[in-house]
């Protein structure tokens, strides 16, 4: 006999697994499928976000950072050290660490909020009265039947054309999350967002790191101000970013990987590496859902498709995260998951895309929040810039990294906030002030009424909205 559920979860990342929480809150009897195993077969949920994306990639970066500060930041505070060295397989271990705190957290969180958990494959079995059958199969197998059944799959890389991923050689996400020494020389095809993190993990620890982009530019998505202070500050780090490249061969050696390609100038070169990583983008994964035998319908991209709640194309099933359209982070795969779930408690949420920030973990930080000043020259859009650099914020002085600025773009008539774009110590913290102004529809001159605790970082927020009417106090 099949298990009843109200509502089934497919797949354990940030989305499913937050969905199958709020789902509980609600009192949906809920159960969540997943196949993530850790090396020892236990399950491992959280998705990629846990177990090869976010989490691991932070507690590296973390890592690195400190080893870069402790052997060129601290001598400025007059703290000496010497020989300082880097275990990797400490810092490893570490990182194993984290992701299995993570991976426990999710469990208890399963257990308290009485989520079945079922460690396998999910795959769709059909209709069996008014919901659907799915079996599960690996670690656990089981038959289930949901009333409701939210599609949270996730994404995986997206493969170079004619090259193998080995994870020798030729590292995805995972394989660059876990390189045993230091590489002598290491390039990255794909200057995004991991391409950027991975690239300066390893750069922290010593290599020589190439960032090979097809892109004319770099980071062409954020505002520009700030794309074009991180080039000049990741180039002053010594990352060597080649833009406008086009790859035509890549051979993979027993100790090495020779990229050919054509530079901007159309002009062949050639470059050998210790190790390849490949990071140009992700595609939806819906591998062993068996999605085409109900007829689940995709796009041509692999995407589910869904409509702005999240409903795809069959009655009672729900696709969210990275699985589907909209930006593949986490925070939007969680607000989706926490939606469909108050949506079939007869609630109305909603999820603003334009409001989900983006962060990228260098050093230093990158962040955003709404549209840029491109986007609103191209739209038309009559707006205010003004911005403020860290050098005249004390916080920041005090702290000795005064790298980067705040910017805020609001419409000159209304003063309504329309984009806040940062570079610069903890922005990844800082950027929530732009969202919240946003989510409320704040004017800029409300971010500049509000009293800034001195000193902080946070009053570089504060001063650049003072700076859209041209009153900064401090510059
Ligand atoms: C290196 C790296 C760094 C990143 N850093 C960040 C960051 O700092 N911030 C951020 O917001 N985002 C980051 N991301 C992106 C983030 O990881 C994804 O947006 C997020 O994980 C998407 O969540 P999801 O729930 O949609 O899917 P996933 O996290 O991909 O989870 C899907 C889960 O479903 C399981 N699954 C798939 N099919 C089945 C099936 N048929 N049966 C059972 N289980 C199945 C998978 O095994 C997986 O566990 C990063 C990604 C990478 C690769």
């Amino acid at each position: 006999m099949a298990d009843t559920f109200d509502i089934i979860v497919i797949g354990a990342g940030p989305g499913g697994y937050e969905a199958a929480i709020r789902a509980a809150q609600l009192g949906f009897k809920t159960a969540c499928i997943d196949d993530w195993s850790r090396k020892d077969g236990k399950p491992a949920p959280g998705g990629t976000c846990t177990n090869v994306g976010c989490i691991p990639s932070k507690a590296l970066l973390q890592s690195s950072e400190n080893f870069e500060e402790a052997g060129h930041a601290f001598a400025e505070h007059g703290i000496s050290v010497s020989g300082v060295t880097m275990d990797i397989a400490k810092m490893m271990a570490r990182k194993a660490k984290v992701v299995a705190q993570n991976n426990d957290g999710i469990l208890y969180l399963f257990k308290k909020n009485k989520i079945t958990f079922f460690h396998g494959l999910a795959s769709f079995a059909g209709k069996e009265g008014d919901g659907w059958k799915v079996v599960v199969s690996g670690t656990a197998s089981a038959e289930l039947v949901g009333k409701h059944v939210i599609v949270a799959t996730g994404s995986k890389p997206r493969p170079l054309p004619g090259v193998a991923v080995d994870n020798v050689r030729v590292l995805d996400n995972d394989g660059a999350l876990s390189i045993g020494t230091v590489p002598r020389k290491l390039g990255v095809v794909g200057a995004g967002v991991i391409g950027l993190e991975m690239g300066s993990v390893w750069r922290r620890l010593g290599a020589e790191v190439t960032m090979l982009e097809a892109l004319p530019s770099l980071l062409p998505s954020v505002d520009t101000t700030i794309a074009k202070e991180a080039q000049k500050l990741f180039t002053k780090q010594g990352l060597v970013i080649h833009t406008g490249i086009k790859i035509s061969d890549v051979k993979v050696g027993k100790s090495d990987v020779t990229v050919s390609y054509a530079d901007a100038e159309g002009k062949a070169q050639s470059e050998t590496y210790d190790h390849l990583i490949v990071s140009i983008g992700r595609i939806p994964f819906t591998g062993g859902l068996k999605g085409d035998a109900v007829g689940l319908g995709m796009d041509e991209r692999g995407f589910i498709e869904v409509d702005d709640d999240c409903r795809t194309n069959l009655p009672n099933v729900w696709a969210i995260g990275d699985v589907v359209r909209g930006p593949m982070l986490a925070h939007k795969a969680e607000e989706e998951g926490v939606a469909v779930a108050e949506r079939l408690a007869g609630h109305l949420p909603h999820v603003d895309f334009n409001t989900v920030p983006w962060v990228i973990y260098t050093s230093p930080e990158i962040a955003w929040v709404g549209q840029t000043e491109q986007q609103l020259k191209a739209a038309g859009v009559d707006f205010r810039a003004g911005q403020f650099p860290f050098t005249a914020n004390g916080r920041a002085r005090a702290m000795g990294d005064t790298r980067g600025l705040v910017k805020i773009l609001a419409d000159r008539k209304t003063d309504r906030i329309l984009g806040v774009h940062m570079i610069g110590p903890m922005v990844s913290e800082l950027i929530a002030e732009g969202v919240v102004a946003m989510e409320f529809g704040a004017a800029s001159e409300d971010l500049a009424r509000i009293s800034h605790a001195h000193p902080t970082l946070s009053e570089a927020v504060k001063e650049a909205a003072l700076a859209v009417d041209g009153r900064t106090l401090n510059l």
